[in-house]
Protein backbone atom coordinates (compact mmCIF):
# COMPACT_ATOMS: atom_id res chain seq x y z
CA UNK A 1 0.00 0.00 0.00
CA UNK A 2 1.33 3.17 -1.20
CA UNK A 3 1.94 5.64 2.04
CA UNK A 4 1.11 8.80 0.34
CA UNK A 5 -1.90 10.62 1.21
CA UNK A 6 -4.83 10.69 -1.46
CA UNK A 7 -4.94 14.16 -3.37
CA UNK A 8 -5.97 15.13 -7.05
CA UNK A 9 -8.94 16.40 -8.33
CA UNK A 10 -10.84 13.36 -7.92
CA UNK A 11 -10.47 12.71 -3.93
CA UNK A 12 -13.57 14.11 -1.33
CA UNK A 13 -12.46 16.85 0.58
CA UNK A 14 -12.61 16.58 4.39
CA UNK A 15 -15.35 18.85 5.78
CA UNK A 16 -16.81 20.00 2.54
CA UNK A 17 -20.51 20.07 1.40
CA UNK A 18 -22.09 16.95 -0.43
CA UNK A 19 -23.08 18.60 -2.51
CA UNK A 20 -22.51 22.61 -3.47
CA UNK A 21 -23.59 23.96 -6.61
CA UNK A 22 -23.18 27.23 -7.52
CA UNK A 23 -24.20 29.57 -10.41
CA UNK A 24 -25.30 27.04 -12.09
CA UNK A 25 -26.94 27.56 -16.08
CA UNK A 26 -27.64 25.13 -18.35
CA UNK A 27 -28.98 25.76 -21.71
CA UNK A 28 -31.09 23.44 -24.08
CA UNK A 29 -30.24 25.68 -27.69
CA UNK A 30 -31.27 29.02 -26.57
CA UNK A 31 -33.63 27.73 -23.72
CA UNK A 32 -32.68 28.58 -20.30
CA UNK A 33 -33.53 25.87 -18.23
CA UNK A 34 -31.31 26.76 -14.87
CA UNK A 35 -30.50 30.25 -14.51
CA UNK A 36 -28.51 30.45 -11.97
CA UNK A 37 -28.77 27.92 -8.96
CA UNK A 38 -27.20 28.43 -6.12
CA UNK A 39 -27.52 25.69 -3.17
CA UNK A 40 -25.81 23.11 -1.28
CA UNK A 41 -26.58 19.87 0.67
CA UNK A 42 -24.47 18.84 3.35
CA UNK A 43 -23.38 15.36 4.63
CA UNK A 44 -26.37 13.15 6.59
CA UNK A 45 -29.47 16.13 5.20
CA UNK A 46 -32.33 15.26 3.21
CA UNK A 47 -32.97 17.89 1.44
CA UNK A 48 -36.50 17.76 -1.01
CA UNK A 49 -36.83 19.62 -4.40
CA UNK A 50 -40.29 20.33 -4.97
CA UNK A 51 -41.77 22.81 -8.11
CA UNK A 52 -44.06 22.76 -11.25
CA UNK A 53 -43.56 19.94 -14.17
CA UNK A 54 -40.99 22.00 -16.27
CA UNK A 55 -39.29 24.07 -13.84
CA UNK A 56 -35.76 21.93 -14.11
CA UNK A 57 -35.63 19.54 -11.22
CA UNK A 58 -34.57 16.69 -13.48
CA UNK A 59 -32.22 18.61 -15.14
CA UNK A 60 -30.68 20.02 -12.20
CA UNK A 61 -30.33 16.23 -10.64
CA UNK A 62 -28.52 15.44 -13.70
CA UNK A 63 -26.11 18.31 -13.56
CA UNK A 64 -25.30 16.31 -10.26
CA UNK A 65 -23.95 13.86 -11.85
CA UNK A 66 -22.72 14.93 -15.41
CA UNK A 67 -25.80 12.93 -17.09
CA UNK A 68 -26.16 16.71 -18.59
CA UNK A 69 -23.13 18.72 -18.82
CA UNK A 70 -23.76 22.36 -16.83
CA UNK A 71 -23.85 25.38 -19.69
CA UNK A 72 -22.18 27.44 -16.19
CA UNK A 73 -21.15 27.17 -12.65
CA UNK A 74 -19.74 25.01 -10.59
CA UNK A 75 -20.75 21.71 -9.26
CA UNK A 76 -18.78 19.98 -6.06
CA UNK A 77 -19.33 16.71 -4.68
CA UNK A 78 -17.80 16.14 -1.14
CA UNK A 79 -15.47 18.98 -2.54
CA UNK A 80 -14.44 17.59 -5.67
CA UNK A 81 -15.63 20.01 -8.68
CA UNK A 82 -16.84 17.60 -11.03
CA UNK A 83 -16.91 20.11 -13.91
CA UNK A 84 -13.31 20.07 -13.88
CA UNK A 85 -12.63 18.59 -17.11
CA UNK A 86 -9.44 17.27 -15.21
CA UNK A 87 -12.01 15.20 -13.11
CA UNK A 88 -12.36 11.35 -12.97
CA UNK A 89 -16.21 11.61 -13.78
CA UNK A 90 -16.66 8.02 -13.41
CA UNK A 91 -14.58 7.87 -10.16
CA UNK A 92 -16.83 10.61 -9.07
CA UNK A 93 -20.37 9.10 -10.76
CA UNK A 94 -19.71 6.02 -8.67
CA UNK A 95 -20.16 7.67 -5.52
CA UNK A 96 -23.93 9.13 -6.70
CA UNK A 97 -26.46 6.35 -6.60
CA UNK A 98 -29.12 7.72 -8.75
CA UNK A 99 -32.94 6.75 -8.65
CA UNK A 100 -35.09 7.80 -11.54
CA UNK A 101 -38.98 7.53 -12.28
CA UNK A 102 -38.86 4.38 -14.22
CA UNK A 103 -36.93 1.67 -12.65
CA UNK A 104 -34.76 0.31 -15.76
CA UNK A 105 -34.26 -2.99 -14.28
CA UNK A 106 -32.56 -5.58 -16.62
CA UNK A 107 -35.68 -7.83 -17.25
CA UNK A 108 -34.04 -11.01 -18.24
CA UNK A 109 -31.99 -11.00 -14.69
CA UNK A 110 -33.13 -11.64 -11.57
CA UNK A 111 -32.88 -9.08 -8.86
CA UNK A 112 -29.70 -10.59 -6.91
CA UNK A 113 -28.34 -10.32 -10.63
CA UNK A 114 -29.79 -6.88 -11.10
CA UNK A 115 -28.12 -5.65 -7.88
CA UNK A 116 -24.72 -7.71 -8.53
CA UNK A 117 -23.82 -7.07 -12.37
CA UNK A 118 -22.78 -3.14 -11.98
CA UNK A 119 -20.66 -3.62 -8.69
CA UNK A 120 -18.71 -6.51 -10.55
CA UNK A 121 -18.38 -4.40 -14.17
CA UNK A 122 -18.11 -1.10 -12.55
CA UNK A 123 -16.22 -1.73 -9.30
CA UNK A 124 -15.02 -5.04 -10.52
CA UNK A 125 -15.94 -6.82 -7.38
CA UNK A 126 -15.55 -10.88 -7.32
CA UNK A 127 -19.15 -12.61 -7.95
CA UNK A 128 -18.92 -14.04 -3.79
CA UNK A 129 -18.54 -10.11 -2.50
CA UNK A 130 -21.28 -8.56 -5.00
CA UNK A 131 -23.78 -11.20 -4.35
CA UNK A 132 -22.93 -10.85 -0.37
CA UNK A 133 -23.50 -7.19 -1.02
CA UNK A 134 -26.28 -7.71 -3.18
CA UNK A 135 -27.97 -9.57 -0.66
CA UNK A 136 -27.51 -7.47 2.08
CA UNK A 137 -28.57 -4.28 0.64
CA UNK A 138 -31.80 -6.17 -1.01
CA UNK A 139 -32.67 -7.18 2.59
CA UNK A 140 -32.18 -3.77 3.10
CA UNK A 141 -35.06 -2.46 1.25
CA UNK A 142 -37.24 -5.33 2.49
CA UNK A 143 -37.04 -7.76 -0.50
CA UNK A 144 -34.57 -10.99 1.11
CA UNK A 145 -36.73 -13.83 -0.04
CA UNK A 146 -37.34 -11.79 -3.72
CA UNK A 147 -33.37 -13.07 -4.87
CA UNK A 148 -34.15 -15.26 -7.13
CA UNK A 149 -37.77 -13.17 -8.48
CA UNK A 150 -37.37 -11.53 -12.39
CA UNK A 151 -38.48 -8.16 -12.63
CA UNK A 152 -41.58 -8.80 -13.96
CA UNK A 153 -42.80 -11.55 -11.31
CA UNK A 154 -42.41 -7.77 -9.33
CA UNK A 155 -44.67 -4.93 -8.53
CA UNK A 156 -43.69 -1.82 -9.39
CA UNK A 157 -43.12 -0.78 -5.83
CA UNK A 158 -40.90 -4.03 -5.34
CA UNK A 159 -39.27 -2.85 -8.50
CA UNK A 160 -37.89 0.20 -7.37
CA UNK A 161 -36.65 -0.97 -3.98
CA UNK A 162 -34.30 -3.30 -5.82
CA UNK A 163 -33.01 -0.01 -8.40
CA UNK A 164 -32.64 1.68 -4.92
CA UNK A 165 -30.55 -1.53 -3.67
CA UNK A 166 -29.01 -1.46 -6.89
CA UNK A 167 -27.51 2.19 -5.66
CA UNK A 168 -26.87 1.28 -2.63
CA UNK A 169 -24.83 -1.65 -3.39
CA UNK A 170 -22.10 0.92 -5.15
CA UNK A 171 -21.40 2.57 -1.68
CA UNK A 172 -22.77 6.13 -2.33
CA UNK A 173 -22.01 8.87 -0.70
CA UNK A 174 -25.04 10.85 -2.14
CA UNK A 175 -28.25 9.55 -3.23
CA UNK A 176 -30.43 11.04 -5.84
CA UNK A 177 -33.65 10.29 -6.07
CA UNK A 178 -35.98 11.73 -9.35
CA UNK A 179 -39.56 11.57 -8.58
CA UNK A 180 -39.30 8.00 -7.68
CA UNK A 181 -42.78 7.13 -6.72
CA UNK A 182 -44.49 9.01 -9.69
CA UNK A 183 -44.93 5.92 -11.94
CA UNK A 184 -46.22 3.72 -8.97
CA UNK A 185 -49.50 2.67 -8.49
CA UNK A 186 -51.00 4.71 -5.42
CA UNK A 187 -51.19 1.70 -2.87
CA UNK A 188 -47.57 0.89 -3.71
CA UNK A 189 -46.10 4.31 -3.19
CA UNK A 190 -45.53 4.27 0.82
CA UNK A 191 -43.12 1.20 0.48
CA UNK A 192 -41.09 2.74 -1.24
CA UNK A 193 -41.10 6.00 0.73
CA UNK A 194 -40.72 3.75 3.75
CA UNK A 195 -37.51 2.24 2.43
CA UNK A 196 -36.52 6.04 1.96
CA UNK A 197 -37.38 7.00 5.21
CA UNK A 198 -35.22 4.21 7.11
CA UNK A 199 -32.40 5.43 4.67
CA UNK A 200 -32.99 9.00 5.84
CA UNK A 201 -32.93 7.95 9.49
CA UNK A 202 -29.57 5.81 9.09
CA UNK A 203 -27.73 9.10 7.64
CA UNK A 204 -28.10 8.76 3.87
CA UNK A 205 -27.56 12.46 2.62
CA UNK A 206 -30.37 12.40 0.12
CA UNK A 207 -31.32 15.11 -2.61
CA UNK A 208 -34.98 14.29 -3.63
CA UNK A 209 -37.40 15.53 -5.90
CA UNK A 210 -40.84 14.85 -4.95
CA UNK A 211 -44.45 15.72 -5.08
CA UNK A 212 -45.35 13.33 -2.23
CA UNK A 213 -45.33 16.58 0.08
CA UNK A 214 -46.07 14.70 3.39
CA UNK A 215 -42.56 12.94 2.94
CA UNK A 216 -41.06 16.34 1.89
CA UNK A 217 -42.20 17.27 5.47
CA UNK A 218 -41.70 14.73 7.78
CA UNK A 219 -38.43 13.55 6.59
CA UNK A 220 -36.75 16.46 4.51
CA UNK A 221 -34.19 18.72 6.86
CA UNK A 222 -34.71 21.67 3.88
CA UNK A 223 -37.29 22.39 0.97
CA UNK A 224 -36.28 23.88 -2.08
CA UNK A 225 -39.13 25.67 -4.50
CA UNK A 226 -38.10 25.84 -7.81
CA UNK A 227 -39.56 27.33 -10.66
CA UNK A 228 -38.86 28.19 -14.04
CA UNK A 229 -35.30 27.55 -13.49
CA UNK A 230 -34.36 29.01 -10.25
CA UNK A 231 -34.40 28.65 -6.81
CA UNK A 232 -37.39 30.86 -5.40
CA UNK A 233 -37.12 29.61 -1.74
CA UNK A 234 -35.78 27.48 0.65
CA UNK A 235 -35.92 26.64 4.52
CA UNK A 236 -37.27 23.85 6.84
CA UNK A 237 -40.15 22.48 5.67
CA UNK A 238 -42.19 23.88 8.39
CA UNK A 239 -41.81 27.30 6.89
CA UNK A 240 -41.44 26.51 2.71
CA UNK A 241 -44.32 23.97 3.16
CA UNK A 242 -46.36 25.25 5.90
CA UNK A 243 -46.02 28.65 5.68
CA UNK A 244 -44.59 29.81 2.33
CA UNK A 245 -43.24 33.29 1.48
CA UNK A 246 -43.70 33.82 -1.66
CA UNK A 247 -46.87 34.24 -3.93
CA UNK A 248 -45.50 31.46 -6.79
CA UNK A 249 -44.95 29.37 -3.66
CA UNK A 250 -48.38 29.52 -2.38
CA UNK A 251 -49.97 29.01 -5.85
CA UNK A 252 -48.04 25.70 -6.71
CA UNK A 253 -48.61 24.30 -2.79
CA UNK A 254 -52.57 24.87 -3.18
CA UNK A 255 -52.99 22.96 -6.37
CA UNK A 256 -50.57 20.04 -4.92
CA UNK A 257 -51.56 19.58 -1.14
P1 LIG B 1 -38.89 19.12 -14.33
O1 LIG B 1 -38.11 17.91 -13.95
O2 LIG B 1 -38.97 20.16 -13.27
O3 LIG B 1 -40.25 18.77 -14.85
P2 LIG B 1 -37.01 19.31 -16.54
O4 LIG B 1 -35.68 19.54 -15.94
O5 LIG B 1 -37.34 17.93 -16.98
O6 LIG B 1 -38.14 19.85 -15.53
O7 LIG B 1 -37.22 20.26 -17.78
C1 LIG B 1 -37.02 21.65 -17.71
C2 LIG B 1 -37.13 22.23 -19.11
O8 LIG B 1 -36.04 21.74 -19.89
C3 LIG B 1 -38.39 21.84 -19.86
O9 LIG B 1 -38.81 22.96 -20.57
C4 LIG B 1 -37.93 20.74 -20.78
O10 LIG B 1 -38.71 20.72 -21.93
C5 LIG B 1 -36.50 21.15 -21.08
N1 LIG B 1 -35.63 19.99 -21.36
C6 LIG B 1 -35.32 19.00 -20.50
N2 LIG B 1 -34.47 18.11 -21.05
C7 LIG B 1 -34.24 18.55 -22.30
C8 LIG B 1 -33.44 18.08 -23.40
N3 LIG B 1 -32.69 16.98 -23.28
N4 LIG B 1 -33.45 18.82 -24.54
C9 LIG B 1 -34.17 19.94 -24.65
N5 LIG B 1 -34.94 20.44 -23.66
C10 LIG B 1 -34.98 19.77 -22.51
MG1 LIG C 1 -38.62 15.90 -13.85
Amino acid sequence: MSETPEQGPDVPEAGASAIEIRDLHKYFGRNEVLRGIDFHVEPGEVVCVIGPSGSGKSTLLRCVNLLEEPTSGTVRVAGVEITDPEVDIDAVRRRIGMVFQAFNLFPHLTALGNVTIAQRKVLRRGRAEAERTARQVLERVGLADKLASYPAQLSGGQQQRVAIARALAMGPRVMLFDEPTSALDPELVGDVLGVMRELAEEGMTMLVVTHEMSFAREVADRVVFMDDGVVVEEGPPGQVIADPRHERTRTFLSRVL
